[in-house]
């Protein structure tokens, strides 16, 4: 992907996720709650690109809204073995449970668009995997799910922070 085509989906990701934030009720096609987790799970491919940039694998985000907590999750998700989901979800689960949502919540446009990578989203996905896991996901499932994104997209200190967290536990 070239910068450019970065840089345009990065800017649509932060008035997205802004707006979605702000507004709520941002997306029309919802798919059936998954069982067990009681989350309200949306189905919508554009707005997970635009938040993560993850085309080919199984990717959720969570959302705090005015409507509350969502997750949004890809078709390859949807498509994606029933362990692997509940790792994922429960990875979701996880940020809601830490009160992650509340944080980023309160963080204006720019300080959003700068937030992930930083150390306090680190350590909230580190916390959030501690508790996946704690929970009933699969460490393995989400070690090899890291080394995806890790071999389609390369390293990155988050990666390679989380791996080693996990690892330890
Ligand atoms: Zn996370």
């Amino acid at each position: 992907m070239n910068l450019y085509k970065k840089a345009n989906i990065f800017i649509a990701t932060i008035k997205a996720s802004y707006r979605f934030s702000k507004g709520g009720g941002f997306f029309g096609i919802a798919v059936d709650k998954t069982e067990g987790l009681g989350l309200n799970i949306y189905h919508n491919d554009d707005f997970v690109v635009m938040s993560t940039g993850i085309t080919d694998l199984p990717m959720a985000l969570v959302v705090n809204t005015t409507i509350g907590n969502s997750v949004i999750v890809n078709t390859l998700m949807l498509e994606a073995d029933k362990r692997l989901q509940d790792t994922i979800l429960l990875h979701e689960e996880g940020h809601i449970n830490n009160g992650d949502l509340g944080y980023i919540n309160s963080l204006g446009l720019y300080k959003r668009a700068t937030f992930r990578g930083s150390s306090i989203s680190n350590d909230f996905e580190v916390a959030a995997d501690k508790w996946a896991v704690e929970n009933g996901g699969s460490k393995r499932d989400l070690l090899v799910f890291l080394g995806r994104i890790k071999s389609l997209y390369g390293d990155t200190k988050e990666l390679r922070i989380r791996r080693k967290a996990l690892l330890s536990l």
